[in-house]
């Protein structure tokens, strides 16, 4: 008897871990799942992402959802905030392509010079943080708003530029249409602010406008690269929706 409880005493130890661990697993997976966005929009217990709204705690995976939802995409990408047509989805080399990709022309209150295509979340992303975080930087800072934004490139199907060589080569978010590379701002004065010229300018009104919205950028794009990144993003912003985060 004395000899049954003694065991009975030690099993529960067993359950217990086996039960911690498959809440670790629940809670890792759904983690996973939400994070890359694999439940659309539609069916998620998360609000549909707001152009409209600066955003919250789970902006990251709202935006997210937006992947796989086209239905969801062409409701939330609307005018005033974004003017943006679908594009065709677009396979071509192992790694590179997009889907569910829209034709933007303008986003938050902005031009895009030249007119670019980019996946759903990257164009939600752009819309939300030229109005919620580059609008009100400009006027902070220059008491005008921004009327164009020229970038320098969005498809690109290469890998990322790490130096490792072949073997540890990873695509680059260009080559899924899902980054985008921002060199300059047109304000309402016909002025341009540009990364390159005005980034090293840290105490006058151009650089810390430009090192503004570069952090803001972190709120809205999984990676945000500037000149302080490394040598080739000297003249650019970098900013994608990829699986990997930086902030730099
Ligand atoms: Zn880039």
């Amino acid at each position: 008897m004395s000899k049954n409880r003694k065991r009975r005493r030690g099993i529960p130890f067993v359950p217990n871990t086996l039960k911690l661990l498959l809440l670790v697993f629940l809670v890792f997976g759904a983690i996973v799942i939400f994070r890359h966005g694999y439940i659309p929009a539609r069916y998620s217990p998360f609000a549909t992402v707001s152009l409209s709204d600066p955003g919250g705690i789970f902006l990251d995976w709202q935006i997210a959802q937006l992947a796989n939802d086209k239905h969801t995409c062409r409701r939330v990408l609307r005018k005033p905030h974004i003017v943006a047509s679908p594009a065709p989805d677009h396979g071509q080399f192992p790694g590179c392509g997009r889907y569910n990709a829209f034709r933007v022309l303008q986003a938050g209150g902005t031009s895009m010079k030249p007119p670019r295509v980019m996946e759903c979340p990257l164009a939600a992303a752009l819309a939300l943080w030229l109005q919620h975080a580059v609008q009100p930087a400009a006027d902070e800072h220059f008491g005008i708003n921004v009327t164009s934004v020229r970038n320098v490139g969005v498809y690109n199907c290469r890998n990322i530029r790490s130096g490792l060589g072949k073997i540890f080569a990873i695509r680059s978010e260009h080559g899924r249409s899902n980054a985008i590379d921002i060199a300059s701002f047109r304000l309402a004065n016909g002025r341009t602010i540009s990364v390159l010229r005005d980034w090293s300018k840290r105490n006058e009104t151009e650089g810390k406008f430009l090192r503004a919205i570069h952090a803001a950028a972190c709120n809205y794009f999984r990676v945000t690269l500037g000149p302080e990144a490394n040598e080739a993003h000297r003249d650019h912003f970098h900013l994608d929706r990829g699986p990997l985060r930086s902030c730099r």
